[in-house]
């Protein structure tokens, strides 16, 4: 179970702060999950992200969700890799309000 705080993955302008490797790999992972988990106007259709244990044309998805506290959660049936995002409010990848257009 990963514990996230995803304010540790963001650099002071709220940006991805990791340039590569790893932990570039697994930033880029967090904050798509937490754009498919946040995005309520979304169809039930649309696969979660690539789970980061693969490489992208494997496809395998996750399963993403909110909890009632407001924590983002994950859940890979491929591999069975699950965590949890805290901190995530307000960040750029934050669907939770809609987009301007609305
Ligand atoms: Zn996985």
């Amino acid at each position: 179970m990963y514990i996230i705080d995803l304010t540790h993955y963001l650099d002071s302008r709220g940006s991805i702060a990791p340039e590569r490797g790893p932990a570039r790999k697994m930033a880029s992972f967090l904050v798509a999950v937490v754009a498919h988990a946040s995005d309520f106007d979304r169809s039930d259709d649309v696969p979660g992200p690539v789970c980061f244990k693969y490489r992208e044309r494997d496809h395998r998805v996750v399963e993403t969700g909110i909890t009632e506290n407001d924590v983002i959660v994950w859940r890979c049936v491929a591999c069975g890799t699950e965590g949890c995002i805290s901190n995530w409010q307000q960040t750029f990848w934050d669907l939770s309000h809609g987009t301007p257009s609305d």
